[in-house]
């Protein structure tokens, strides 16, 4: 996605790798599990679309989320390279936790151009509060951790607000919607029951 302001601090470009096993509770993913169908899209052109995004929309950063980003350490780590070579902030969503992602060969490599990692297994039993109750806005579950490598995105008010979801409609209709899970699942409720 070329610009959303729903996936961290600021107007990122979002990468959403498509494949996980990890099997959270409650996946808010699901349709991002299976590895396929879709062919895989070659870097060059994510880089491309990531330059795009800097011209057309003045990016301040990229979020990579899925899927599982560390299962696909190779590519994601060449993409975030990337990004920090153009003095983006890198933001990655993992389902592992930290201790567990530094133990996957590779991991270190791509530490070296991330910003903050969001870690742990979402989990929907346990919804991150919302704000008035001081939730973080662009986490999914309360166990989930904000782990700095870097002063970027250290500033907690940059994590405080009201939760931020975007909508789109397909060409044949389709509803679909991205940002806190818990907020996305209520809205498409509604948006589908009304
Ligand atoms: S890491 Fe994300 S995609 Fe994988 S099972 Fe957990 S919620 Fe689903």
């Amino acid at each position: 996605m070329p610009v959303t302001t729903a996936e961290g601090p600021g107007s990122r470009f979002a990468l959403w790798v498509q494949g996980c096993t990890l099997g959270c509770p409650g996946c808010c993913n699901p349709h991002m599990l299976p590895p396929g169908p879709r062919p895989p899209t070659p870097l060059p052109e994510i880089i491309e679309g990531l330059d795009a995004a800097v011209i057309e929309h003045g990016i301040e950063g990229i979020t990579v989320l899925g899927g599982e980003p560390l299962q696909q350490l190779p590519a994601v780590t060449m993409l975030c390279a990337a990004a920090t070579a153009r003095g983006l902030g890198v933001l990655v969503f993992t389902g592992y936790r930290l201790e567990e992602a530094r133990a996957r060969p590779g991991f270190d490599a791509l530490w070296r151009h991330v910003d903050t990692l969001v870690d742990g297994r979402y989990d929907a039993r346990r919804p991150e509060p919302s704000e008035p109750a001081g939730g973080r806005r662009f986490i999914g579950s309360s166990n989930q951790r904000l782990c700095h490598r870097s002063d970027r995105y250290r500033d907690p008010a940059l994590w405080q607000g009201p939760a931020r979801v975007e909508v789109s409609i397909g060409p044949h209709g389709e509803l679909s919607a991205h940002g806190e899970p818990g907020t996305v699942a209520a809205l498409l409720r509604s948006l589908r029951s009304a």
